[in-house]
């Protein structure tokens, strides 16, 4: 007689049921499953554990002696890339997307799971298992809203596969390693890429709504390294609107309060983790963590250009400067704006210097917000390695 696992008598919520975490929900899909059974140790915003979790996945947590490991995590290699051809319509040059399609070909997995759209809305976000290339091409382009990737989780376990890839970001990776051990496969491979301010839908209408001239036509968009964020619309066109000119005082409450007391922009608990901040405009950014990240990496070297990261400028002062502002809602008019991000633009941090403005503005921001609005959560919930990020400024009220 087979046993059944504790897990498998529990039941998933239903859409609108309220979940553990609450507010602090990022809708990981988690709780659509009877993998319920494990939230209170597996979700991210009840039990934040990523040096236990580090542990288990790459043998060791960070080294909080190295700065470079408080900003990126465990790594063993670092560098920007772009595929020599490009797939068309992809986030950046495709690289999630050609790892996926490459170990499905070579048949080194049975299953991908990522995010296709809904027929009816290019955002609207819809998890599959992918079992085709054709399938994981489907899923390219971000869909810039909350996802509920592990809502097929039970779907995995009645596949029986036992050899997986997940793409997704932090805290769904979170969750799933907190339960990777029940899933009963063989190998698990993630494929990471970095995720700050996510909004649920409605969210990412109001957002492109007060940002863009034509948010209809809108079929992605990315905050980019030069401080603008690039719009591409259907007709090919890409309209740029400064940071510095964002509506800030409209959107304050449109990033999700998961991102807002988000820790782990950098997807520490990925294999392999593919974002574009620590490269230059144009490239994306490798964070190798472990050897089964170099694994997948090697299997598309020779469809890559590749070149050393690299540093330049100094961000601490703008970082520093960001914070009231930020913290305040304030916006500048859309001249100074304009201005302020050329100039920060010519003289401002270059790639992996700008990651950790990045990293710096968000983990302060997050740091001030999970300190007002859930004081008793602060002291478990923010990470050794972002404290240490955090101690580097002066915070309004310390
Ligand atoms: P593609 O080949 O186009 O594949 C994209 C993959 O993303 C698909 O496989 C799909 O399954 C997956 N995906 C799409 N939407 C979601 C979602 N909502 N949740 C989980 N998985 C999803 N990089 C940075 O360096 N800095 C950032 O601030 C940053 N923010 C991001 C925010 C979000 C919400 C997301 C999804 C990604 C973010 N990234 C960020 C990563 C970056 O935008 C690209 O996704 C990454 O570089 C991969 O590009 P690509 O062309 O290789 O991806
Ligand atoms: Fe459940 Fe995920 Fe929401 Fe946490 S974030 S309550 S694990 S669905």
């Amino acid at each position: 007689m087979t046993s059944i696992a504790p897990h498998q008598k529990a039941k998933g919520l239903k859409p609108g049921q309220t979940k553990p975490a609450k507010q602090l929900c990022s809708e990981c899909g988690l709780c659509d499953t009877h993998y319920i059974h494990y939230v209170k140790d597996a979700c991210a915003f009840l039990n934040q554990q990523i040096a236990e979790l580090e542990k288990k996945a790459h043998d060791r947590s960070r080294n909080l002696d190295k700065e470079d490991e408080w900003y990126f995590g465990v790594h063993q290699d670092m560098m920007a890339a772009r595929k020599k051809k490009p797939i068309p319509g992809a986030q950046w040059t495709g690289i999630v997307s050609t790892i996926a399609c490459k170990m499905l070909e070579k048949g080194i997995i049975e299953g991908v799971v990522c995010v296709q759209n809904t027929k009816e809305d290019r955002f609207q976000p819809m998890p599959v298992i992918a079992t085709t290339p054709e399938e994981v091409l489907a899923a390219k382009v971000n869909k810039p809203t909350l996802s509920p990737n592990l809502s097929v989780l039970e779907q995995i376990e009645r596949s029986q596969m036992k050899r997986l890839l997940v793409i997704g970001v932090g805290c769904q990776i979170q969750a799933l390693r907190a339960v990777e051990q029940k899933l009963g496969l063989e190998k698990l491979y993630v494929l990471g890429t970095p995720c700050v301010d996510n909004v649920t839908r409605a969210g990412l209408q109001k957002f492109l709504d007060n940002t863009s001239r034509s948010p209809d036509t809108v079929v992605h968009y990315e905050f980019m390294q030069d401080f603008r964020i690039h719009f591409k619309h259907e007709d090919g066109s890409i309209e740029k609107v400064p940071f510095f000119g964002l509506k800030t005082n409209v959107l304050k409450d449109v990033f999700a309060p998961s991102c807002m007391s988000c820790f782990d922009y950098v997807n520490s608990l990925a294999d392999l983790v593919v974002g574009y901040m620590g490269a230059p405009f144009g490239w994306q950014w490798l964070v190798v963590r472990n050897n089964t990240g170099q694994v997948m990496l090697d299997l598309i070297a020779d469809e890559l250009d590749t070149q050393p990261v690299f540093s330049k400028g100094n961000r601490k002062e703008a970082v520093q400067q960001s914070i009231p502002a930020y913290d305040k809602g304030v916006t500048l008019p859309m001249w100074a704006a304009r201005l302020m991000g050329v100039v920060i633009d010519r003289i401002g941090p270059k790639g992996l210097e700008y990651a950790r403005f990045s990293i710096d503005s968000h983990y302060t921001r997050n740091y001030l917000y999970t300190k007002r609005n859930y004081p008793h959560k602060l002291a478990s919930h923010v990470p050794e390695y972002a404290q240490k990020i955090i101690n580097q400024y002066q915070l309004p009220g310390s």
